[in-house]
């Protein structure tokens, strides 16, 4: 992947660790000095910090990088998710996922029952049924693999049949992260990301990024974050920055201790199904004796922090279903799993022993 003029094409594992540093000059710092500015001094690139600071310019910089494309990043994934939602016409048509994150499904059907968007949604394992439900969209929203079903979409299908039927597409890459798939390469329209999970990494920061493929939809999307205020904090960029620096580093240990564990629950008599996609780092089990059984695992683990999120370095635990938003699609008896970066063998004996009880 291509860095600066100085250096080679590089991969992603290099790219994070050097994207979006001060230029090579004797004195300079390694890391760009974080910009607590809301104005600068008038007739620069920057004037008001609502409208764009050198502060986001680093970690745009480097998601950009990442997904191949132009970044904007923003306050939250919902922020993000809302910058886009903002640009559709009075009564479009949005095709979204089944099982799609439940605050984009919850802010799409309160728009809809204000009557200012259509909303239909579909099975995304299912080809015919993007077909249908892409006639007539304006935009297709979609999650590969979804959180917490952990269906995995055929992208590339779906981008062409959504851009067969004339409408826009959107992926939230969240869950995959750019090391597992690059939508704008397979043709989507707008990549999503919440920054807060395993890209920043630590759980110390929300944040959400936009990524397009031309100046045009960057300008659009901007002007978005300008007038809906949802910019990032300066300081919230820097940990974000600072924690992607290893994203590389702990995704792969993520991915290799959760495909580990995803083998060991599946052999385990209290789990009836594992739902686990095979690239990420969470894994979604059901739990044989229901929902009672499943809040009892989620209290009686000691590695395992029971918490809502994903993609920190610590594991966490949580039955969706207990969040009143979720979607009926969820078993009540399902809990997700988001591996962490301690000890495998750690994380299986507190889970173990957890199930045990
Ligand atoms: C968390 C999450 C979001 C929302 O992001 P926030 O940063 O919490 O606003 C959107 N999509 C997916 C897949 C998520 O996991």
């Amino acid at each position: 992947m291509f860095l600066d003029d100085d250096l080679p094409d590089v991969s992603e594992q290099t790219f994070v660790v050097h994207a979006g540093r001060p230029a090579r000059v004797p004195g300079a710092p390694l890391n760009s000095p974080i910009v607590p500015a809301s104005s600068f001094h008038a007739e620069g690139d920057a004037e008001y910090a609502r409208m764009g600071s050198p502060a986001f310019e680093d970690l745009e910089a480097a998601i950009g990088g990442l997904e191949r494309g132009s970044a904007t990043v923003f306050s939250s994934g919902m922020g993000a998710a809302n910058a886009i939602i903002d640009q559709l016409p009075p009564q479009a048509i949005v095709a979204i996922v089944l099982g799609a994150y439940n605050g984009v499904t919850q802010r799409l059907e309160q728009l809809a029952s204000e009557q200012r968007v259509r909303v239909r949604a579909f099975d995304v394992t299912d080809l015919e049924a993007v077909r249908a439900a892409a006639e007539g969209a304006a935009l297709l929203w979609l999650e590969s693999p979804t959180n917490p079903l952990l269906d995995v979409a055929d992208l590339q299908a779906c981008i062409r049949i959504a851009h067969e039927a004339g409408a826009r597409v959107v992926v939230d890459n969240t869950i995959a992260t750019p090391l597992t798939q690059r939508p704008l390469e397979l043709g989507a329209d707008y990549v999503m990301h919440s920054v807060t999970k395993v890209l920043s990494g630590h759980s110390d920061v929300l944040l959400g990024a936009v990524v397009v493929r031309d100046d045009a939809e960057l300008a659009a999307i901007r002007a978005r974050r300008t007038l809906l205020g949802s910019n990032p904090s300066a300081f919230d960029c820097y940990l974000a920055l600072r924690g992607l620096r290893t994203f590389g580093l702990r995704f792969a240990r993520m991915q290799e201790s959760a495909r580990e564990l995803a083998a060991r629950l599946a052999g385990h008599p209290a789990i009836a199904r594992v739902r686990y996609p095979g690239s990420s780092s969470i894994i979604s089990i059901e739990l044989a004796g229901g929902e009672v059984a499943a809040d009892r695992l989620c209290r009686s683990t000691r590695i395992w922090t029971y918490a809502t999120s994903l993609g920190g370095v610590e594991s966490l635990l949580e039955r969706r279903r207990r969040a009143a938003g979720e979607s009926h699609a969820v078993p009540p008896e399902l809990v997700r799993l988001s591996v962490g970066i301690e000890g495998v063998e750690d994380l299986w004996e507190d889970l173990a022993q957890a199930l045990e009880r």
